[in-house]
């Protein structure tokens, strides 16, 4: 066949509810008809880490640094809730929080920018690029509750003034030795600035930046962004090791449980794939570019393409309807969950063919 050849393997994790509906009609109609694959695959449905005590996601960790790539669903992180619907062992961790900490990693959020989408904040033109460094910070503080009058004393702590005036030097730093003069070839340049500053200055740019955050700035910042540029279901989410050699993709929402229900009753949905097509697509180019696969860097950047002109084109789902039309929006003008994966497959078809530029 001519499907492209994918010479490494790249990880696949599985998942839950609606996105796993969704991921198994991307790999059905969007992947696997193209692409020559070897997919080291982990099911982190949650039945699976239950009755693998979760190590099915330590696993799939451990073969992302392996592999370097890995592309993932989105999962249930159990609460009391999901422990009695699915009847688990225990209430096991996030999948994410496992994974992160294996890969000693950032998280960068990018939003995929449709023209013809209103965003909340209309002065942003171009994707911000969130990178928010997931470990420490208030998630690792020690909560106390003080119970009389006395002495407290402070000996380490985030507060730590010239540890957070060191961060920043270390910051610039490196920049100067390590990255400015290649920041420069390509008319880029990093600053500091503080967060309120920061905010400020992000409400009134028209974007076009990656903005690095610490753990706690990095969670709110990434939240607010998503609104502000619309559905979460344009949002992407990619995992990068410390040495910028692994990768692991996603979506950055959840398992679309509200649809997921609609769907076990037989009836319609209208869940955005984007980003979870993205997520294989991130994926996939970390891949193309490891090995300098110049096949697959052309089929990643016309599946990415195809999503994008979909939504040009005005086929689109709900959530972006109504962010178009109004809450109100009737029937006619959007597609199902599948109708728009197969508009979708049509136009990648169509990029396919095109002869190489
Ligand atoms: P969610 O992101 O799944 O959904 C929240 C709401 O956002 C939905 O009701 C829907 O209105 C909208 N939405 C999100 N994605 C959409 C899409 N692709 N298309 C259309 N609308 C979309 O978050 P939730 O409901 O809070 O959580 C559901 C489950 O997902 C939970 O079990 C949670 O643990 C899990 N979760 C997983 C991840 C992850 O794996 N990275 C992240 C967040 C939540």
């Amino acid at each position: 066949s001519d499907r492209v050849k994918v010479q490494s393997p790249i990880v696949e994790m599985d998942g839950d509810e609606m996105t796993r509906i969704i991921w198994k009609m991307i790999k059905d109609k969007l992947i696997f008809p193209y692409l020559d694959l070897d997919i080291k695959y982990f099911d982190l449905g949650v039945t699976n880490r239950d009755a693998t005590d979760d190590k099915v996601t330590i696993e799939s960790a451990e073969a992302t640094l392996k592999y370097n790539v890995a592309v993932k669903c989105a999962t249930i992180t159990p609460d009391e809730t999901r422990v009695k619907e699915f009847g688990l062992k225990s209430m096991w961790r996030s999948p994410n929080g496992t994974i992160r900490n294996i890969l000693d990693g950032t998280v960068f959020r990018e939003p995929i920018i449709c023209r013809n989408i209103p965003r909340i904040v209309a002065g942003w033109k171009k994707p911000i690029c969130i990178g928010r460094h997931a470990f420490g910070d208030q998630y690792r503080a020690t909560d106390a509750v003080i119970k009389g009058p006395g002495k407290l004393k402070m000996v380490f702590g985030m507060a730590s003034f010239p540890f957070l005036l060191k961060f920043k030097d270390i910051f610039q730093d490196v920049y100067e030795q390590k990255w400015k003069d290649k920041f420069e070839e390509h008319s880029i340049w990093y600053e500091h600035r503080l967060i309120d500053d920061m905010v400020a200055y992000a409400m009134k740019s028209e974007g076009g930046y990656v903005w690095a955050c610490k753990n706690y700035d990095g969670d709110v910042q990434s939240d607010l962004l998503a609104q502000g540029f619309g559905s979460l279901g344009l949002m992407t989410s990619v995992l990068i090791s410390s040495d910028g050699k692994t990768l692991e993709a996603e979506a950055a929402h959840g398992t679309v449980t509200r649809h997921f229900r609609l769907h076990q009753k037989g009836q319609e949905t209208s869940t955005n794939s984007i980003a979870s097509i993205f997520a294989w697509s991130r994926g996939l180019e970390h891949r193309g570019k490891l090995d300098k696969n110049e096949r697959l860097l052309d089929f990643v950047q016309k599946l990415e393409s195809s999503c994008v002109e979909t939504v040009e084109s005005g086929k689109m789902t709900k959530d972006l309807a109504i962010l178009v039309h109004g809450p109100k929006v009737s029937r006619e003008l959007y597609l199902n969950t599948e109708e728009f994966i197969d508009a979708v497959a049509k136009n990648l078809e169509s990029k396919l063919r095109e002869p190489a530029a």
